[in-house]
């Protein structure tokens, strides 16, 4: 197996790997939008609200919010610990950090962000101190009390540390050069420049750009353009909310799903030694 980085930034990364079927890549890719726990907002006391806003639609936009999770995955309980946990309705502190809202607009309107939420917590903040929660009319008040908690993308997608995680194919294209007669359709119509002409040539570069879209195969007047892909060579991409750093996600996807793995694994020898 083979695994290059192709691109990695604070937000996304992109890998291409060699020699791995592509049901495995998926079932990383899945982990990663659904099974990688981090914090959110899961409960919210309104004490005060004459905002425009209804109580529930004011939670709804707080629970949306991106919290910073790096330090929370070793710091708080898991989401199935905590749902066994008996101090739970009571808040127990391994499992929640509690946040506070308060805001109010006198003398003229002000816009209430994610930013002015403060963090009994500091590793549990707001990734984005700029996301607009609700604008208050002179007059108007907010006072709100939260709990966050780890939570899993299955459950709320809330809780899901990516906003993009897709596998695709490595292309193969093939020129038939005794065919083509340099018109440069293909071209003009490749939306990601993959075709070049050098030396009265059509030439290919960079391939792992290719989305596969086809328009160069289909559009070709001669068919000199064939189309293919390689069995065993994808490229993963993940691009985080920001909670996690892209390479945690993808750390953590595949030890959850090696975990999963070997319970099953236990599971299934204890039926054979029966
Ligand atoms: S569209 Fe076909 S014939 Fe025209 S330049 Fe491309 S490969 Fe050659
Ligand atoms: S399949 Fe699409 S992206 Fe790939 S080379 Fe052809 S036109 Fe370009």
């Amino acid at each position: 197996m083979r695994v290059k980085v192709l691109e990695k930034n604070e937000r996304s990364i992109e890998v291409l790997i060699e020699g791995i079927s592509l049901p495995i890549i998926n079932a990383i890719r899945r982990y990663a939008m659904t099974q990688v726990p981090t914090m959110a907002i899961d409960e919210v006391l309104v004490m005060v609200n004459t905002s425009p806003l209804f109580d529930e639609i004011l939670a709804h936009r707080l629970g949306l919010i991106p919290l910073k999770s790096d330090e929370a995955l070793e710091k708080y309980r898991s989401p199935e610990e905590c749902a066994e946990c008996t101090a739970y309705a009571r808040g127990c502190e391994n499992c929640f950090a509690y946040l506070r809202l308060e805001a109010a607009a006198e003398g003229e309107s002000v816009t209430v962000y994610s930013g002015d939420i403060v963090s009994d917590d500091p590793d549990i903040t707001p990734v984005y101190k700029n996301i607009p929660i609700v604008t208050l009319a002179p007059g108007q008040r907010l006072v709100v009390e939260m709990r966050a908690r780890l939570g899993r993308g299955i459950e709320h997608i809330k809780w899901s540390p990516v906003t993009v995680a897709t596998n695709r194919y490595v292309a193969k294209i093939n020129v038939d050069r005794s065919r083509c007669d340099l018109c440069k359709r293909c071209i003009e119509l490749c939306p990601r420049k993959i075709f070049y002409i050098e030396n009265n040539e059509l030439k290919v570069r960079n391939e792992m750009n290719c989305i596969l879209c086809k328009q160069c195969e289909r559009s070709c007047p001669k068919d000199a353009i064939m189309l293919s892909w390689y069995e065993d060579k994808y490229i993963l991409r993940l691009e985080s909310t920001g909670v996690l750093k892209p390479e945690r996600i993808l750390s953590e996807s595949i030890s959850m799903l090696i975990k999963k793995l070997d319970e099953l694994h236990e599971q299934m020898n204890k039926v054979t030694v029966k």
